[in-house]
């Protein structure tokens, strides 16, 4: 008999600059079951971006009336703009047993905790310091200073909590670091 279908969450929790985006494109080419959520967004759209496929591009308007009818599981306000998580897009998923992986900050992956209890599965990727962070950042030479200093800020709090979630990887070597995260995921999957 087969097992009844239900989706797993996975959420990724990861200061900036400790090499999520790195991990998460090897871990998304190695286990293609993984789907992503479709956020909305109230940005302005990018060349190349396609609306229901890279966001759900609304206005803000709309995006506070859909969160003010709690459509939302998750919202937060990023560099001026709104970017939730849509309560329906993951029923629908959750319902066919589809796998979802979330990539979120503290706040977002403790409403999902709330919601979700032990159906969501947290893992924090941490830098070996925030020395090496800071490192990490400039070399990514993507952020002007006044970012990077924000984002240091917010990577000291966030490590406070690293300790609160299920799972949790120190990025000191990428490969070591994909190991564990591969092994951890095929843990959570299979379980
Ligand atoms: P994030 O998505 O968390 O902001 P990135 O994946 O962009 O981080 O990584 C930040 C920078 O650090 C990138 O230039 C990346 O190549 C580099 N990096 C990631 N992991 C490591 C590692 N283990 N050792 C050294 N550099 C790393």
């Amino acid at each position: 008999m087969s097992k009844k279908a239900i989706g797993k969450i996975i959420i990724i929790v990861a200061p900036s600059g400790s090499g999520k985006s790195t991990l998460l494109t090897r871990l998304k080419s190695d286990f293609p079951m993984l789907r992503e959520s479709v956020s909305y967004t109230t940005r302005t759209k990018r060349p190349g971006e396609e609306h229901g496929i890279h966001y759900f591009f609304v206005s803000k308007d709309e995006f506070l009336k859909m969160r003010d009818q709690n459509e939302f599981l998750e919202w937060a306000l990023v560099h001026g703009d709104y970017k939730a998580t849509s309560r329906a897009f993951v029923k629908s998923h959750l319902d066919r047993g589809t796998p979802l992986i979330f990539d979120l900050d503290v706040q977002g992956a403790d409403y999902f905790k709330k919601e979700f209890k032990d159906q969501a599965k947290v893992i924090f990727i941490a830098p070996p310091s925030l020395e090496e962070l800071e490192k990490r950042l400039r070399h990514r030479n993507t952020e002007s200073e006044e970012a990077i200093q924000v984002r240091l800020k917010n990577a000291n709090a966030e490590l406070d909590r690293m300790f609160d979630y299920d799972f949790h990887i120190m990025n000191d070597d990428i490969d070591r670091a994909y190991k564990e995260l591969s092994s951890i995921v095929t843990e959570i999957l299979e379980n």
